[in-house]
């Protein structure tokens, strides 16, 4: 196969929109952060601005530090738990699959109560 990741027409430090390239009248700087799940994002900041140590993960929702070696620890008691618990149901489908359903029903007979109730009342 190919000898791949040769050049691919950007420079480093351009965005990948190249947005680097065009704001010329206010430099930002871009600062790398590394979440425990290894993904990394790499947000722009004025020059000015003041650099965070930590910076949520935009895939994962976990805090990710400068040191790719290192990342922070993801939270364990945090707001965010329900969120994470959520998204881990939804990759292993069959389960994410299983809620779903369980709670289509529960909805269908709610409403056909719900329906039901209205009738009689109507009647
Ligand atoms: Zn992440």
């Amino acid at each position: 196969m190919g000898s791949g990741s040769a050049i691919r027409g950007s420079r480093v430090g351009a965005g990948p929109m190249g947005e680097a390239e065009r704001g010329e009248a206010a430099p930002r700087i871009r600062v790398a952060f590394y979440c425990a799940n290894k993904h990394q994002v790499v947000p722009s900041f004025a020059h000015d601005a003041q650099i965070p140590d930590e910076w949520d993960c935009p895939r994962c929702g976990f805090p990710a530090g400068k040191d790719p070696e290192n990342p922070p620890a993801p939270p364990k008691t945090e707001p965010y738990k329900t969120h994470l618990a959520y998204v881990k149901e939804r990759r292993s489908e069959a389960d994410g699959e299983a809620i779903l359903q369980e709670a289509i029903a529960k909805l269908r007979a709610e409403r056909a109560a719900m329906s039901s109730a209205l009738k009689s009342f109507t009647d």
